[in-house]
């Protein structure tokens, strides 16, 4: 019992950070009600359900849908942020949208939700121009690719061989840097990552993925892209999506901490985070239906043997440490 009472204020306390959703699909633009103010069950995630869940920074990833690529893509991209815009201005009393890392410290301080605006794949990117525009308009993290190929690189699914990093790509990267932009390596083929890596003069985030050493899975990162990432001081968001946690329909929270356990023994528990991929994918890990029942993982973390200190660094820390890296100016 009194175990469970310092799980649920150590869950509480942390800064619980999950570096992607897909919930923006479910936001019907302008004019249109959606449900994302109210709990509901539609979807694994709205404002009530992160509550309870205790998550104080929510990325929120815009995924251009396959109809729309490429040609659509810089109509639908921008579509979909204002989607997002409008709906995060109806809730403007509980949710911030993080654009630099003093407004994510009020955020904190203020308890608003801190919302980051991802984009998922870059087929929208046709320009450094377009980029500055859509950072602007709040953009902050950037997933090179989705698992085809785009103008910046190679997703995994790009044929048998993906290539690497296009000079588009290269020339993107810096100025993500530059500007501030998390660089987003989910869905990046492996000789892509390499080079993402050589590239990039700040720790990169890997938003949604798991580790290939438990569960071969093309979308799972090998024991040689962990150890780069480690080497970049960067983070991996670990998702719940039981094909990369066990390949298979269903899953255990257990085969998701064997995920966690595999990770931190080898690499430490510094690139660890969580990117659940809630209401982008269609099963999830048995007991972690929705995001509301996000405390049990702080639980079994405790259990698998994680200090509160290491579980803190799970639950955000370790995306905060690479967040400041990225936004605050000076910390480039
Ligand atoms: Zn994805």
């Amino acid at each position: 019992m009194s175990e469970d009472l310092t799980a649920e204020k150590l869950h509480r306390e942390a800064v619980v950070v999950d570096a992607h959703c897909d919930t923006v699909r479910l936001f019907n633009g302008i004019h249109k009600s959606s449900h994302f103010g109210q709990r509901n069950e539609v979807g694994h995630l709205d404002l009530p359900r992160l509550r309870e869940g205790g998550v104080k920074i929510q990325f929120f990833a815009l995924y251009v849908e396959p109809e729309y690529k490429t040609c659509a893509a810089l109509r639908r991209a921008p579509t979909l942020m204002e989607h997002f815009l409008q709906e995060m201005g109806k809730h403007a009393e509980s949710v911030t949208v993080i654009k630099s890392w003093h407004e994510l410290e009020l955020a904190l301080t203020k308890g608003s939700l801190g919302a980051i605006l991802a984009l998922e794949g870059a087929e929208a990117l046709e320009s450094v121009e377009i980029l500055h525009i859509l950072y602007r308009l709040g953009l902050r993290s950037v997933g090179l690719t989705w698992n085809e190929r785009d103008m910046l690189a190679d997703g995994v699914g790009a044929g048998v061989n993906p290539g690497g990093l296009t000079s588009l790509g290269r020339e993107m990267v810096r100025e993500m840097n530059r500007l501030g932009i998390l660089v987003d390596a989910a869905h990046l083929a492996p000789r892509g990552f390499c080079e993402l890596l050589t590239e990039s003069s700040l720790p990169i985030v890997v938003t949604h993925a798991n580790a290939a050493g438990v569960c071969s899975h093309k979308r799972n990162l090998s024991d040689e892209q962990l150890r780069l990432l480690r080497d970049n001081d960067g983070v991996v968001g670990l998702t719940y999506y039981p094909p990369f946690v066990a390949n298979s329909v269903t899953c255990s929270i257990e085969a998701l901490l064997d995920h966690f356990c595999y990770i931190a023994d080898r690499f430490g528990v510094g690139i660890l985070g969580l990117g659940s991929d809630y209401d982008g994918i269609s099963t999830v890990v048995t007991g972690l239906d929705d995001v509301s029942r996000l405390p049990i993982l702080t639980e079994a973390l405790l259990r698998r043997g994680f200090s509160s200190k290491e579980v803190k660094q799970i639950l955000g820390e370790n995306f905060l440490r690479v967040i400041k890296k990225n936004m605050e100016p000076g910390g480039r």
